[in-house]
This record gives C-alpha cells, structure tokens and sequence, in this order.
C-alpha cells in the first residue's frame, strides 16, 4: 500500500518558507530601519525595538519548524533531545524516513 504524505510535506514547506522569509526580512527590515534612524534620529533605539517585537514571531515559527511531527513515526522530524538539525536534516532522525519522500 502506498503512502501519501503530500499534505504534511506541504506543510513542512510552508512553515519552512516562512522561517526563512521571517529572519530574512528582519535582517533586511533592521538594517533598513538602522540606517534611517542613525541618519535622521542618531540613535538605534528603534532596532532594539523591532528586535523585540520580531523575537517572538520568530521564536513561535522556529519552535514549529524545528519540531515540526514526522509523518510516519509522528515524532519531531528533526530533532530529538538537545539535538537539532533543523532545515538540514535529510531523514527522519527517528525512523529514517528521507524528506519529501511518500514512504
Ligand atoms: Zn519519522
């Protein structure tokens, strides 16, 4: 019988996506606001701002992402305790299962 995990791998993709668009538009964003504020306000009180307003975002998807369930052993895909591998993880550290594959 064959498997489909087409939704969950969707998922996964998804949440992947985000993560990187998260950090990767907080870079750009703080860099930008950066420049602004030093230019016209010579300070960069408004980056430490952003900086704490964007954590938690950036910590609930990284949570999500970084335990995101494998869909054949219904454990973290990527993890296990203290061990992460996270957008480099190949396989299912638990049972085996390689990313994007139906089983
Ligand atoms: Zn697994």
């Amino acid at each position: 019988m064959e498997t489909n995990y087409d939704a969950d791998w969707q998922e996964y993709r998804r949440l992947r996506r985000l993560c990187i668009i998260v950090f990767g538009g907080f870079v750009v964003v703080a860099l930008i606001v950066a420049a602004v504020s030093n230019y016209y306000f010579q300070t960069f009180t408004p980056v430490l701002v952003l900086t704490i307003l964007w954590m938690p975002a950036y910590l609930v998807l990284g949570y999500r992402f970084v335990y995101w369930r494998c869909p054949r052993c219904n454990r973290p895909f990527s993890s296990s305790f203290g061990y992460h591998k996270g957008i480099f993880c190949r396989a299912c550290i638990h049972c085996g299962l390689r990313k994007f594959s139906n089983g």
